[in-house]
């Protein structure tokens, strides 16, 4: 690690987390320079649903490159890019009678949420957007005005404006109808809040700390926005392209929103890429008014047009809510062997997690996971989270490996406990 903490920023997190060199991977196995093995249950942060070096996206890949195939164009048209729009339209647009048009901005998740606010702020002539309770957007000054975490927040260095924040389904515990509070800003013009162009929503807040919102709340919100004529726009960034089940995290509410932000898994093998939906009457840009070097990263489109095959019937979706059913059982059985832990299971699909109340707990359980071979993180402001993101290809036996590894963490972090609360105040 030598190299990495003497040249590379301070800035650097994952390899903080995870002290090793790596060199190769395959679906759901991570190995590094010493030749030890991990299990993956971090996935690129969401990047790699199809697990790492998915055989049947890397032939593609290896085809294409054999080819000659163009790899950087701008926003050219190529034939991979028209095999991926013609393919997104078949297999995921068309069969949910969706109707999308597809923006390619810059690859990344921020430039996708930055393309979609620029984008509601100019069809609606409105500045503010309003965003929820420990909401993550990302890191660009206009996605990071739209993110909860004061740390990140503190990091953009100049006041980030245009955004309120609001809370979140179930924020401010089991009494209060968050969504009465939000129809009482929106509908009362003395609430003191600009009347909005959108609200930016994940239905799984996922680097927040796993927070999950209620269809029934998705379909309240999206009524109220409508009501109001206020855009509503999903961030499926992390929780889309299948990670809670159907392909769309926000399908079972049945609801659909005007702009939606995909990226991560899209690119199929973890290569850049980022697709912003947009319903086709707000579809207002000019040519070239949101535009990027990168917009055109074919290798991406090669491979996520291939892993669109995964979705041509429900058999993924179906064993990604088969599995994560089995991952919510595991883990409230660990809570139930270690009360003391005061640890509760929530998430969805393959996205599931424990919140441990206990200060300090999830990061020591994540790190002991590691030593004990297996590569997961935390969420949420402190930490308090262990996060689960398998790949969605996981195979059972792999998964309850995982599982025994965390299971035997807990109780190793408890014990290491006060060891660590002395850590944390500096002793
Ligand atoms: N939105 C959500 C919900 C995310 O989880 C992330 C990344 N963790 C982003 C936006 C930002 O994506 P990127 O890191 O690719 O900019």
């Amino acid at each position: 690690m030598e190299v990495f903490n003497r040249f590379e920023s301070e800035v650097r997190s994952y390899c903080r987390s995870f002290p090793t060199v790596f060199t190769k991977a395959l679906g759901c196995r991570l190995v590094d320079e010493a030749g030890t093995e991990y299990l993956d249950f971090f996935s690129g942060a969401g990047a790699l649903n199809y697990g790492h070096n998915n055989p049947r996206l890397k032939r593609k890949l290896l085809e294409y490159l054999m080819e000659d195939g163009i790899l950087h164009s701008l926003d050219m048209a190529t034939t991979a890019k028209r095999t991926f729009i013609e393919r997104f339209q078949r297999i995921i647009l068309a069969p949910r009678s969706l109707s999308y048009r597809l923006q390619f901005p810059g690859p990344t998740g921020t430039n996708c949420v930055e393309a979609a606010l620029k984008l509601a702020r100019k069809v609606t002539r409105r500045t503010n957007v309003l965003f929820f309770t420990n909401a993550y957007h990302g890191m660009t000054l206009g996605a990071l005005a739209v993110t909860g975490h004061a740390v990140k927040r503190a990091g953009g260095g100049v006041p980030l404006a245009n955004a309120m924040p609001v809370p979140f389904d179930g924020a401010l515990g089991p009494r209060y109808d968050t969504l009465e509070i939000l129809e009482r800003l929106l509908a009362d013009h003395a609430s003191g809040v600009d009347r909005p162009a959108a609200v930016i929503v994940e239905t799984v807040q996922a680097e927040g700390g796993i927070h999950v919102a209620r269809f029934e709340w998705l379909q309240r919100l999206a009524a109220l926005l409508r009501a109001h004529e206020v855009l509503l726009i999903v961030d499926e960034i992390q929780v889309g392209c299948g990670r809670t089940g159907p392909f769309f995290s926000f399908e079972p509410a049945g609801i659909q929103p005007d702009i939606v932000c995909l990226s991560k898994s899209i690119g199929g093998l973890g290569l850049p890429m980022a697709l912003v939906l947009i319903r086709p009457e707000l579809d207002v840009w000019l040519p070239g008014e949101h535009n990027g070097t990168f917009r055109g990263n074919n290798l991406a489109f090669v491979a996520g047009a291939e892993a669109l095959s995964y979705w041509e019937d429900d058999t993924l979706s179906r064993e990604v809510e088969r599995k994560g059913r089995l991952v919510s059982r595991r883990l409230q059985e660990i809570c139930d062997a270690f009360p003391e832990a005061e640890g509760v299971v929530r998430g969805r699909g393959l996205i599931q997690g424990i919140d441990f109340a206990v200060p300090g707990l999830a990061s020591g359980v994540a790190r002991a996971a590691f030593r004990r071979g297996l590569v997961i993180e935390t969420a949420g402001f402190t930490d308090r989270v262990l996060k689960l993101l398998p790949p969605l290809i996981v195979e059972d036996a792999d998964l309850e490996r995982g599982l025994e590894r965390i299971a035997a963490s807990v109780p190793e972090a408890m014990a290491a406990l006060p060891q660590l609360q002395r850590q944390a105040v500096g002793v």
